[in-house]
């Protein structure tokens, strides 16, 4: 987050506040050369890649960097994601490795807690695209939506989803974002404060169904309705029935699947009633068998 903090500084010195969205092509090229003058950043360019979504290797002398990534990838916001992820392996990693292979698990839904690298490339690559101080000028003061989101995907040049994903590091409140096709999630995540009340889906570990009352939920879809406020309970069990949540979903066309935002208070962890003890066991061993088990407050 420093080292691409510290890029930003400079583009905004050099460039001004209305800079966006990054040429980060031009860019990985530019900084390599001026900064590393003995193994820059060569090229970078799009290319079929069978199986991977970016790449950034060494030619044998290590005298120089090649960024390739996925022609075939549908957005240029994802586009631009890939090569600012692969920036940053080279930028914090290329001492490790001569060669990063990045598959669609790795950029913008990394998984935090699996590959400290492939983490660190995507907060390189947020960072770098969407800085902090810009980002919050953009939304702050502005109840959030999807259409909020999309004039930062816009203005960023990003995808609906790191955009969103972005949104939810900077709220004020637990945070979830959900993608899903087919009435199951594909993958789920939650900001630290929902984390940390236990508001998360372990998504990589089993398969996960929405919940029937989701509005992403196939049998309740309706374009003209995209937002609903409902009991935290219809998405986690453990949240107390007084909990309420909002939810908001959009399609993200380009992925073929469903984006849904879930909003909560904070946490207030309550005993389990005795009437519904043994549902709350049933959530308990589940999490407590994959490995996870909750943190109350
Ligand atoms: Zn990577």
């Amino acid at each position: 987050m420093a080292e691409a903090n510290r890029i930003s500084t400079m583009l905004s010195m050099v460039l001004g506040a209305e800079r966006f969205p990054v040429k980060v092509d031009e860019l990985a090229v530019e900084y390599s050369r001026q900064c590393f003058a003995e193994s820059p950043i060569d090229k970078v360019q799009g290319e079929d890649l069978d199986g991977f979504d970016g790449l950034l290797k060494a030619n044998k002398a290590r005298s120089k960097w090649l960024i390739l990534y996925n022609s075939a990838t549908p957005s240029e916001g994802r586009k631009r994601f890939t090569i600012a992820h692969e920036f940053g392996h080279y930028i914090l990693h290329r001492h490790q490795q001569d060669l990063f292979e990045c598959g669609d698990d790795d950029i913008e839904t990394g998984d935090n807690n699996e590959r400290d690298i492939e983490a660190e490339a995507d907060l390189f690559s947020s960072t770098l695209l969407m800085p902090l101080d810009d980002f919050r000028r953009q939304v702050n003061g502005h109840p959030v939506s999807f259409d909020l989101l999309g004039h930062c995907a816009d203005r960023y040049g990003v995808s609906l989803t790191a955009a969103a994903l972005r949104w939810t590091e900077i709220a004020d409140k637990r945070a979830i974002l959900v993608a899903s096709r087919d009435d199951h999630m594909l993958w789920a995540k939650s900001n630290q404060a929902a984390f940390k009340s236990g508001a998360y889906f372990a998504t990589r570990k089993r398969t996960i169904e929405m919940p029937r009352a989701a509005l992403a939920y196939s049998d309740n879809w309706s374009a003209a309705n995209e937002t609903q406020t409902t009991r935290a309970q219809a998405w986690f069990p453990r949240e107390a029935s007084s909990m309420p949540l909002t939810e908001m979903t959009k399609v993200a066309a380009q992925y073929d699947y469903t984006l849904t935002l879930l909003l909560m208070p904070d946490a207030e962890w309550q005993r389990p009633r005795h009437d519904d003890e043994e549902s709350e066991e049933d959530t308990f061993d589940h999490f407590i068998r994959n490995g996870q088990p909750p943190v109350r407050k």
